[in-house]
């Protein structure tokens, strides 16, 4: 096994069973309509090649965001774009600057490309620290914005004042970007190191059909774009996610369905002794009022899936909870009521 790869680790990878998953901070509205009928009553023919780099979903995404085909590299899921990143920038050894707490596939896709994730911590309140951020020699900067795991976006000051100050590539990976109200994407063509990530994957309900893009100037989008694995989005789910942007109205039904639960959730999990994190996204981050494990064990009993994070440096003892509707979250509350009041006894 190549040397850089020994010490991988398979990703979470749960036994879900029935369970109710609140742990992968998808739409809770369940699975895109408008991406739903186009799978029902596509007529593709199997025998073709997909277009080699999407472009009629590319030209979709341009007319959304009021930029062009080439400014936008699509892939199998952001993870794909994000792994075109490393193999785009990055050499053998290089360093990647990684905050943390934040996702932890950019360490892997940091080591599996041959190089290094550098580790800096974000302050107390989870924003950037921008000096710290700019220390280490690295060839790339990458942070998501909401942040996952902590929920909260970063300052834009802060985001730019990185863009300037690094000679790198810089990702601002916007997972969760539909839900903050805010993004980086009208500034690619501000900064010429600026990636921006989106994905189908949590506001567009389609995690399954594995969509991501990222947007940039042309001249690092087609940098991006030699390298990616020619015909790597299928013909379905190009298709999908073409009639999934033409429905702006399921996405803004989402968005709000997160904003109007989302104080509500964080109210009764306080009630139960939970501290919640701030969120601009679709989950929260919280600290647990007992053992993190324990918690999320005696959830999985009651058959609903929440991630723990509790042993990780920085999020001790937190665990994190997609936001659901009015009746998901109630679920939730009551299974947590019980779990702590059954451990609290003991
Ligand atoms: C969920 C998530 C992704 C999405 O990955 P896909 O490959 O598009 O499913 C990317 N980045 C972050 C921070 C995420 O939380």
């Amino acid at each position: 096994m190549r040397s850089t790869a020994k010490h991988l680790r398979r990703y979470y990878n749960p036994d879900v069973g029935n369970a109710l998953r609140m742990d992968t901070n998808t739409n809770v509205l369940g699975s895109n309509p408008a991406a739903e009928k186009f799978i029902r009553s596509c007529k593709i023919d199997a025998n073709d090649y997909p277009n080699t780099y999407s472009d009629r979903l590319r030209d979709e995404l341009a007319s959304l965001y009021g930029l062009e085909r080439e400014n936008f590299v699509v892939g199998s899921g952001s993870d794909e774009v994000l792994d075109i990143a490393f193999k785009t920038f990055t050499e053998w050894n290089d360093g990647t600057i990684v905050p943390v707490p934040s996702y932890s596939l950019y360490d892997y896709f940091a080591n599996v490309n041959g190089g290094d994730a550098y580790a800096v911590d974000l302050t107390d309140d989870f924003q950037l620290d921008v000096d710290a951020m700019l220390k280490p020699k690295a060839k790339m900067i990458i942070m998501p914005s909401p942040n996952n795991p902590t929920g909260n976006l970063f300052k834009s000051k802060d985001v730019e004042e990185i863009l300037e100050r690094s000679k790198g590539p810089v990702i601002v990976d916007e997972a969760y970007g539909e839900y903050a109200g805010t993004s980086m994407i009208p500034k690619v063509n501000e900064f010429d190191n600026l990636i921006v990530m989106r994905t189908f994957s949590k506001a567009y309900a389609m995690a399954g059909l594995r969509v991501g893009y990222s947007i940039s100037n042309k001249n690092i989008a087609d940098m991006m774009n030699c390298v990616k694995i020619p015909y790597s989005l299928n013909t379905i789910s190009e298709g999908a996610a073409i009639a999934a942007v033409k429905d702006q109205d399921f996405i803004k039904r989402s968005v709000d369905l997160v904003n109007r639960n989302r104080g509500s959730l964080a109210n009764g999990l306080k009630k139960l002794g939970f501290e919640p994190y701030p969120s601009d996204a679709n989950f929260i981050l919280m600290i647990s009022p007992i053992d993190h494990s324990v918690f999320t064990d005696g959830l999985k009993e009651k058959g609903v899936l929440i991630r723990d994070f509790g042993s990780k440096r920085r999020t001790e003892n937190c665990v994190r909870t997609t936001i659901g509707s009015e009746e998901l979250n109630n679920i939730l509350l009551k299974k947590a009521e019980e779990v702590i009041s059954e451990n609290s006894k003991k």
